[in-house]
Formats: structure tokens, sequence, C-alpha cells
């Protein structure tokens, strides 16, 4: 199953180039009073809304895809994990590049680990990135993103597979400099999800998966998940020895070479097999403010 989110909060079904609105399905939500549980509450409940939401699918009206605006298909996920040099060649290119390491030290995962970046940078490809320090460089880094579905804690890359709800395409927006990677990596807007969650039991293998990005229609990155140094299975077992991961919690699991800058007025395109394509549009933040 593809489930989106778009407009104003509503949830959908994507079948093709065709979109199927099954908010209604929200209804069979448990409904909270302070404090909330920890999680994202449709995530958690994804299993047993799913016949659901299939149901009203098959009656609910067509709407084209690309007439609505799409939302991070994830409300509310309590943490984003994000890894940070998990391509061999990435890695290269950072260690070659001052203007990319900033005289840092680029540890391999192994040693650098895992690091968060800020659920309030979250966005779907409808909302487009909005960029601040324009005098700085910024970068768009294409990412396979892993939707945590079922609560664990040291969980072994035996199981993880089974504690993954499903995948979608990520872009950790990234301005280059000194400071740490969770301020740099977590301006408003510069974590972009989408275009939908495809459920995981569409994707069986999530390690040989091509991904691909251009920028204006030049292509950047174009690599496969083949090529990650800690697999997804690698990294759910990493992390979840460090926290407890919930349903909705994400994980970005590193992108490939060919990182490079983007500017206001830029379009970028980018595509992982079996997932889909998504366009994210890139403006100045400076106007907004
Ligand atoms: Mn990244």
């Amino acid at each position: 199953m593809r489930l989106c989110r778009f407009g104003n909060g509503r949830l959908g079904v994507i079948s093709g180039d065709v979109l199927r609105d099954v908010t209604a399905a929200l209804d069979a939500l448990p409904s909270f009073r302070y404090p909330l549980p920890a999680g994202d509450v449709l995530t958690d409940h994804l299993g047993s809304l799913s016949p659901r939401i299939s149901a009203l699918a098959r009656d609910a009206p067509a709407l084209a895809v690309a007439d609505v605006s799409l939302l991070s298909p994830i409300a509310n996920p309590g943490k984003v994990i994000a890894a940070p040099v998990n391509y061999q060649k990435h890695l290269a290119e950072v260690r070659a590049s001052a203007e990319l390491h900033h005289h840092n030290q680029i540890a391999v995962i192994q040693t650098a680990g895992l690091f968060l970046k800020a659920t309030s940078s979250l966005v779907g490809a409808g909302e487009g990135i909005a960029l601040r320090k324009l005098d700085r460089r910024t970068d768009h880094e294409i990412e396979l993103a892993c939707v945590i579905g079922k609560r664990g804690s040291s969980i072994s890359r035996d199981q993880a597979l089974d504690h993954v709800a499903g995948y979608c395409i990520g872009l950790d927006i990234t301005i280059r400099g000194p400071e740490e990677r969770s301020l740099r990596k977590s301006v408003d807007t510069y974590t972009v999800l989408g275009p939908w969650l495809v459920t995981a039991d569409e994707i069986p293998d999530p390690g040989a998966l091509e991904l691909r990005l251009s920028v204006n229609g030049d292509v950047r990155q174009h690599s496969s998940t083949a090529d990650l140094i800690l697999g997804v299975a690698e990294l759910i077992e990493y992390a979840s020895s460090f926290y407890t991961l919930f349903p909705g919690d994400v994980i970005l699991t590193g992108t490939p070479e060919g990182v490079g800058p983007i500017h206001p007025g830029d379009t970028i395109t980018a595509c992982i097999d079996t997932i889909g394509t998504m366009h994210v549009a890139v403006r100045a933040a400076d106007d907004e403010r």
C-alpha cells in the first residue's frame, strides 16, 4: 500500500497516478488527553486500520496525484535519526573536499555513530525547501528513509525488518560549515519526506534500490542502496542499542556521492526504485519570516 498525506491534513491511498481520499479512516484512531503517547499515532495503528483504508479506497472518488500538494507521509515522528557517512564513495568525497568537511574529522559511521534532526524540520514534497543563510553553501542529499512501525529496543539485525512500517524518499538538506550536524541539518523544511509511504510488504529487500537525484534536470546523484556501509537492518540494530525506537520514528540511511549545492528557484527531482519520484521546489526563506 502507498499512503500519502495531502492538502489540509488529508490521508490518501496512491494507485499509479490516482489518489483516493481515505481521510475518514482516521476517525477510527483513538483520541487522547495530554500527555500524548510516544510515537506517531497513525503509524502505530496502521496494521489495524489497513482493512478500513482499503475498503474506503474502493469507493472514494479518484483525484490526480499531480493536482494535490503532498505533506510528509509521517505527521508526528518522535525522532528523525540520520546516518552521517554511510556510503564509501560519499565518505571519500567529503574527506577530499575542504568545502564539505570544514576541517572536521570525518570518521567512518561505525565511529561517528548517528545524529538526530529536529522533527520541526520535516515537510512533504509539496511544501518545498526554504533556504536560509543564503551566503553559505547548502547541499542536497538523497537518502532511503525507513519508517519504524513497531516499538523496540536492542533489536537484533535478524529481527530488524519486522520493525519497519515502510519506506519513503528522504532529502537531508544540509548547510555546510563547522557547526554540529544536528544544527546545520535541522533548519525548517530541511528534512523532506515523500512522496508517500510504501509499506514494507512491497519492499522485501531495501538493500537493492536504485536512487537518483537531479537538480533542474542535471543528474547529481545516482547510486544504489546495495552500496550502503550499514544497511537498514544494521542501522536499526545500531540505533536501538542506544534508544527505543517508536512507531513513526524515521531513519535516514545516509547519502551516496554526488552531493552539491542548491539555490532558490531550483527544482530537485528525487527518485528511488519501487517508491516513486518527487519534485521539490527550492525558494529563499527570507521573505516569509
Ligand atoms: Mn545525510
